[in-house]
């Protein structure tokens, strides 16, 4: 079925097109630029540019395609978890569609999402090369979805039917940490990518910052969910006994240290879900998944345990609509019937909701 996919849960408006699983297009505009005096996403600022972009996006989309409105089969859309007035102008917007063009709407899970982005691109292998023969998924698979508003750890047994949720931040999301890190170290918004680039010449062994939750007392309770407030208080603290004692802070040890710390958890805790459950696969997603040293770890420990590991390219990674057209299409495949026009946007939408 050809699908196009709304995507508006925080900061990207994301408008993609698909025909089953063969991408066609995938268009996103980001409000980045204007959170960034800020330090973060601002809701408001996101709401309204989302209202600016869709329909340049829309257009783009479907010139891109080659496709005319006409030609679709449905719509997807976003309406949950996110930013409940960031959700509501996608939301809006393809039900506008669905009734002007009389189509059925497909109202859908922003993480099942990130899953089913790998849907699109037949996966790249431990290697990181593109291999575009490769398999396509196999379930069950785990899933860590790392971003700067999510760090969920996902049992994926169907894509379309059962999806369980493991664990996931009880504070922070892991982006958020690197964000706040970041502005400790007076680097600019978004931090992912400074913290990346200054701890390229830093000793990740320099000062060992704590793991959250993974003392044998968290593991009855917090198995599998993650904290990073602790973190980075534990950064702010080394920052300010240095400020305080007067002497320059490391900056490049520090950010080393931290980017080692969250990748250590974030693959400790993925690979321990891979084996209790006994899934030798390993599926990532986010914007996080750009850094650097997640990515040489992730494939290091997954080759030493036999795991396979699949990473989606970084732009169906990152916040898009062409995933979410993916997910559509796979419950139309599936049978599924499509949403009613009832449906709302929810923030809070647990992830084992699939469709709404
Ligand atoms: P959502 O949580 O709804 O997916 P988001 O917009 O917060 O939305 P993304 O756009 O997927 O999430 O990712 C942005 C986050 O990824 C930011 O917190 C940013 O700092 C982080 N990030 C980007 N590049 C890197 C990197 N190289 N290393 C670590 N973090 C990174
Ligand atoms: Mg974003
Ligand atoms: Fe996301």
């Amino acid at each position: 079925p050809l699908v196009l996919g709304i995507e508006t849960s925080c900061d990207e408006t994301g408008i993609g097109i698909v025909r089953g699983t063969t991408l066609l297009s995938n268009t996103i505009a980001s409000s980045m630029d204007e959170h960034a005096r800020y330090g973060g996403v601002v809701p408001e600022i996101a709401a309204r540019a989302h209202l600016d972009e869709l329909v340049p996006a829309i257009n783009a989309a479907i010139a891109e395609a080659g496709i005319r409105l006409h030609d679709l089969d449905a719509i997807a859309v976003t309406c949950g978890p996110g930013l409940s007035g960031a959700l509501m102008v996608g939301v809006g917007a393809a039900k506008a569609l669905a009734v002007a063009l009389d189509k059925p709407i497909y109202a859908v899970n922003h993480l099942v999402g990130h899953v089913g982005a790998d849907l699109l691109h037949r996966s790249i292998h431990t290697s990181m090369t593109d291999t575009s023969d490769a398999v396509p998924l196999e379930y069950p698979t785990i899933a860590l979805l790392v971003s700067g508003g999510h760090t969920s750890l996902l049992l994926v047994r169907d894509l379309v039917s059962d999806v369980e949720l493991l664990g996931e931040t009880i504070d922070d999301a892991a982006g958020e940490a690197f964000d706040k890190v970041a502005r400790l170290l007076s680097l600019p918004y978004p931090g992912g990518p400074q913290i990346d680039r200054v701890a390229a010449d830093g000793n990740p062994k320099a000062i060992r910052f704590p793991r959250g939750l993974s003392q044998p007392k968290d593991m009855a309770a917090h198995r599998y969910d993650f904290s990073f407030s602790g973190l980075k208080t534990s950064v702010a603290r080394f920052v300010e006994q240095r400020q305080d004692a007067g002497e320059p802070v490391p900056a490049a040890d520090v950010a080393a240290s931290f980017r080692e710390a969250v990748v250590d958890i974030l693959l400790t805790k993925a690979l321990a879900a891979c084996a209790d459950y006994g899934v030798p696969r390993l599926l990532l997603g986010g914007g996080v998944i750009a850094n650097q040293r997640l990515r040489q770890v992730a494939t290091e420990r997954t080759d030493a345990a036999g795991i396979a590991l699949r990473i989606p390219p970084l732009s169906l990674c990152t916040d898009n609509g062409a995933m979410i057209a993916a997910l559509g299409a796979q419950l139309i495949m599936a049978g599924s019937e499509p949403s009613t026009l009832e449906f709302g946007a929810d923030s809070t939408l647990p992830v084992d909701q699939i469709q709404v």
